[in-house]
């Protein structure tokens, strides 16, 4: 080890030394003893490592009043709530790191009553006994799509799971290998496929599967014929996948039902709205499906749920199946579903205030407004570390769905000058709340389609702050 890093390392204060520092003492009257020494300890750390890697390191940053102001920094990090609010500014509308859908204020104003009261979440209110929890969706979802019955559960992938392991237990599942598809890291067909206890039969090739395929592969144990939606991918080109009309009557004729895991699961047809058409609930439904499962808080907007629609006999099984209790669905995002489907009664009402559904037909004339509001804000601004422009760009759905959907939007773009993208990324991650751009072509850009009006305010703060930033003095990458 080089004298110089020794040196360094010798100047680092004890934590005796920084407990015993008036801040910090302070701090310990307010703060739980052990998120004050956590605090120390992972400054510390972090200092150890800068001089390990050989970061350029002062003496002045290691003096205990510097020192002392990081920890009071880390503490008040320490003792936030883990899971926050984010502003999400990349543009991705349903964005699964980020919780999906936004609940819309209808559902909100109705949480605290009812998650401070009791319910009739299992309680039959007219015949004063015993109810079914289902209720409470089924007649809206009948309504809304034409099924004959219906359940929820979890999310999609225990709709999936349990109609699975309902239908086709032990028995065989016949499959196009073009659907074989991974969602969001862990959700695999044929994985789920084994869970469930079915046995996988698959037919045709990645690009192309046939009708005869699928007809060549029922035996005597030919349980189901499943369908997947590709959502977050497309294979162009040359291929062919058997309309799901087809495969219905291919089912009709040996007596085998048909499922379809429709993935994101829109109720409206988004081509009326100048998108690309993804097929519907309602659609599938009407061409004879036996079960179709989709997830609750992708394309319809609503919480994280798993919706299975079908016939009256197969949702009757699956509903009585044991693994179906542990798979069930909470009170408040029950509360939480049946507000947002009450909602697509009026697909007006649904477009306009369902967060998803507004946000992903917001016309570009509105997003120029927005971002010009936006950049209005901060348009007196004056500083060398960077400079503002707006400029066009694209925005995406989603969630898996319309992954070919290109839906134009205005950016503001943060130019670097003496502050580099990575570092406003950084920066504008760490701010509180914490914003979430996206560094593109060197530049980081919010997209303002994605930015709620509410949170304009707080955008503008936490630039004006990057705007403020002292660059020779930012440790921000440091303590990432
Ligand atoms: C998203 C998706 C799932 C998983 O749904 P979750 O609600 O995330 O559990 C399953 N299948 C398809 C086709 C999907 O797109």
């Amino acid at each position: 080890m080089s004298d110089h890093r020794q040196a360094l390392f010798r100047k680092i204060p004890s934590v005796d030394v920084l407990l015993a520092h008036p801040q910090i003492d302070a701090a310990l009257s307010t703060q739980p003893r052990g998120i004050v020494i956590r605090a120390i300890h992972e400054i510390l750390a972090a200092l150890r490592t800068a001089i390990q890697t050989d970061m350029a390191v002062s003496d002045r940053e290691l003096e205990p009043n510097t020192i002392a102001k990081d920890v009071m920094v880390r503490i008040g990090l320490l003792s936030m709530p883990s899971l926050r609010n984010v502003v999400n500014a990349t543009g991705v509308v349903v964005h699964t790191n980020l919780g999906r859908s936004l609940l819309a204020e209808r559902v909100l104003a109705k949480f605290s009553p009812l998650a401070g009261g009791y319910s009739n979440l299992e309680y039959a209110l007219d015949q004063g006994r015993r109810g079914s929890r289902y209720t409470h969706v089924e007649y809206l979802l009948q309504e809304l799509t034409g099924a004959e019955a219906g359940m929820v559960v979890n999310n999609n992938a225990a709709a999936v799971l349990l109609s699975l392991e309902t239908l086709a237990r032990g028995r065989e599942v016949v499959v196009s290998r073009g659907q074989l598809v991974e969602i969001g890291g862990a959700f695999r067909i044929p994985d789920v496929m084994r869970k469930s206890g079915a046995k996988m039969v698959e037919v045709g090739t990645t690009n192309k599967t046939h009708l005869r395929d699928y007809e060549e592969a029922i035996g005597p144990d030919t349980a189901l014929l499943l369908k997947v939606h590709t959502s977050n991918f497309q294979i162009v080109g040359f291929t062919e996948e058997v309309p799901l009309s087809d495969l219905v009557k291919l089912g009709q004729k040996h007596r085998i039902p048909v499922m379809d895991d429709l993935g994101s699961g829109c109720l409206l047809d988004f081509s009326t709205y100048g998108m690309i058409r993804e097929p519907t609930v309602q659609e599938a439904l009407e061409q004879g499906v036996g079960v179709v499962t989709f997830s609750g808080d992708k394309l319809l907007g609503g919480p994280q749920a798993g919706i299975i629609l079908g016939k009256k006999d197969l949702v009757a099984m699956i509903r009585e199946n044991q693994l179906s209790r542990a798979l069930r669905i909470d009170k408040l995002t029950l509360l939480a579903l049946e507000e947002t489907l009450r909602m697509y009664r009026d697909p007006r009402t649904a477009v306009k205030d369902i967060p998803t559904l507004r946000m992903i037909c917001c016309s570009y004339d509105t997003l120029v407004e927005n971002a010009e509001r936006l950049h209005a804000l901060i348009r007196d601004m004056n500083t060398e570390n960077f400079s503002i422009e707006q400029a066009d760009g694209f925005s995406k759905v989603g969630g898996g769905a319309l992954p070919l959907q290109q839906l134009k939007t205005r950016l503001l773009c943060l130019i670097p000058a003496k502050l580099s993208a990575q570092r406003m990324e950084i920066h504008l991650r760490h701010n509180d709340p914490p914003v979430i751009g996206r560094v593109e072509k060197d530049r980081l850009v919010l997209d303002v389609r994605t930015i709620q009006e509410k949170e304009f305010q707080t955008v503008a703060q936490a630039i004006k702050t990057l705007a403020k930033l002292n660059p020779s003095k930012d440790r921000a990458e440091r303590n990432e």
